[in-house]
């Protein structure tokens, strides 16, 4: 599951993704309205937390922004204790659960599984193809020359990553940010260990699609040569 959370309190923000990682859950941060738009909109996402203090657009805004474009991706609001208007007006707008601040981390994990249960929802993103490949980032099925192999999450990830940054090199330390966490101990041979995973996955599905190595900076994802799928 692919949540977005946008949250100006950076602290409060970078704590609870540390914990919807921890729970599986591949989490992007954007910390103010126009950011969590412009993300919301590309429906990739699963399930948003949307916060409604939000400095340049707020979470009404958003959602109704969002629902206005056509986008139905489940959204969970955060409103400060005791607002009653706030949580009709976010329902009014497209809501689907509202959790007062300041919640329990238990509490709001309890929400995500049960709107993704209620909803039996996967977003109409959650295929991501490339080249010869695709990649179900839900059910973390990657198919090519019609085979599947399953891949591990960090695979899955790793993957993910490479694809939506197609045609730049993506660093080191993005990816370990990404697949471990910001305040883990995960260093460059970490890295190097998911790369030959993920090699290694691509040359069994006999796919063209290389991950080059760009020395000194990171990884660089490559469509390879059409017909050929040898090196
Ligand atoms: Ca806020």
């Amino acid at each position: 599951m692919r949540v977005l959370y946008v949250e100006d309190e950076k602290h409060m923000a970078l704590a609870v993704a540390q914990v919807l990682k921890k729970s599986n859950y591949s989490v992007d941060l954007a910390h103010d309205g126009e950011e969590g738009l412009d993300l919301a909109l590309s429906g990739l996402y699963d399930i948003i937390i949307l916060d409604i203090m939000l400095p340049k657009l707020d979470g009404i805004a958003v959602l109704s922004r969002m629902r206005q474009e056509g986008i139905e991706t489940p959204v969970i609001l955060l409103t400060a204790k005791g607002e009653t208007e706030e949580k009709v007006r976010g329902l009014d707008s497209g809501a689907d659960d509202y959790l007062a601040k300041p919640f329990q981390i238990e509490e709001l994990l309890a929400r995500l599984r049960a709107l993704g249960r209620r909803k039996g929802y996967l977003a109409q993103g959650s295929m991501l193809g490339y080249a010869d490949i695709e990649l179900n980032y839900n059910t973390l099925d990657l198919y090519g020359n019609g085979q599947t192999f399953h891949l591990t999450l960090k695979e899955s990830q790793l993957l993910e990553l490479l694809i939506t940054h197609q045609g730049q090199a993506v660093t080191n330390s993005i990816i370990i940010e990404k697949l471990w966490g910001w305040d883990s101990e995960a260093g460059d041979s970490h890295v190097q260990v998911q790369v030959a995973f993920l090699r290694k996955k691509l040359r069994l599905l006999t796919s063209r699609v290389k991950i080059k190595t760009i020395y000194g900076v990171g990884y660089m994802i490559a469509p390879g040569e059409e017909g050929r799928a040898d090196v």
